[in-house]
């Protein structure tokens, strides 16, 4: 019971903060602080609300380095679970009872899960396992391919493709680059923008055999966000400090002084640019908020 207290406070929080702030406001969310390893012990996830159908689950870096953050989304008819993590732990308790209670909440009503993610990397997929015998359960595929038939997808990775929860339908943008079958997903409902490893507060590693893919994701993504109001960015790691361009080093144990998790929209234009103007060579660029880290090719990735 005790990791469930955050989602508790959280709600007034997050609820008073949509009542404040009206429709087109960017401020960033308002989160409790996140559980980073700094705590003698901690839980092995930590839970908080952004309202009563969308949840943010984060696992502790005690458990696994990456420390990502997974994303759970709820329809009418369908939930969006979006990541299983980077192993360490049994992440499908947490993911079972934020479901419980939502059933709870809404007379026992049957829900069917799907099983989706940010990308192909294993630190995203690792509880996959632990999915495929659940009821009422579907569990999206690794590769590219697998990614555009279950979407729907005509024109991978040019076109937006949708999923519909039931009253809430999620724009599904395909964003290769760091990885081929990275994709984000765009929340009309909230106006969060679920930007996985392609864009958030830390190291945004780019193969360099698919810069090009990363520069033209970024650019429809740009695109994108000029008909579609984004009100945060939500990935799927933290790896910078407070302090603006200060990352933590690589594989560190503990995150002292963690940047939040939001990253405000202008984040993408900032990285739209950065890309567009990264010569045949890209090096590292430094920015306050995220580092765009280009990484020698990964030809079968
Ligand atoms: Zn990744
Ligand atoms: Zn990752």
């Amino acid at each position: 019971m005790r990791r469930m207290t955050p989602v508790a406070r959280c709600i007034p929080l997050a609820l008073g903060a949509f009542l404040l702030l009206g429709a087109a406001d960017p401020t960033p969310l308002a989160f409790a602080p996140w559980i980073n390893g700094t705590a003698a012990s901690e839980p092995e996830t930590q839970v908080q609300a952004i309202d009563r159908d969308t949840f943010v689950i984060r696992q502790s870096v005690k458990t696994n380095f990456e420390a990502p953050f997974l994303y759970l989304i709820f329809g009418r008819d369908r939930a969006l679970l979006l990541d299983t993590g980077a192993g360490g732990l049994k992440i499908r308790p947490a993911v079972d009872r934020l479901v419980a209670d939502w059933r709870a909440r809404h007379g026992g009503r049957t829900i069917r899960l799907t099983v989706a993610h940010s990308h192909s990397h294993g630190d995203h997929h690792a509880g996959d396992d632990e999915f495929r015998d659940r009821p009422d359960t579907d569990v999206v595929g690794l590769k590219p391919a697998d990614v555009a038939a279950f979407f729907h997808f005509a024109d991978w990775p040019r076109d937006v493709a949708h999923l519909d929860l039931g009253g809430r339908v999620l724009d599904v943008l395909a964003t290769p680059g760091h990885q081929p079958a990275h994709i984000m997903v765009y929340d009309a409902r909230t106006r969060l923008l679920f930007s996985g490893d392609m864009l958030y507060p830390g190291r945004l590693y780019v193969p360099l055999n698919h810069f090009d893919d990363f520069r033209a994701s970024a650019e429809r993504l740009a695109a994108f966000a000029k008909t579609h109001p984004v009100r945060a960015l939500l990935g799927a790691h933290i790896e910078m400090t407070t302090t603006p361009g200060k990352d933590y080093p690589m594989e560190a144990p503990v995150h002292a002084g963690e940047h939040g998790l939001a990253l405000a929209p202008a984040a993408i234009e900032e990285l739209r640019a950065a890309v567009a103007k990264a010569g045949p060579v890209p090096a590292i660029d430094r920015h306050a908020d995220f580092i765009v880290y280009p990484v020698p090719a990964r030809p079968n990735d």
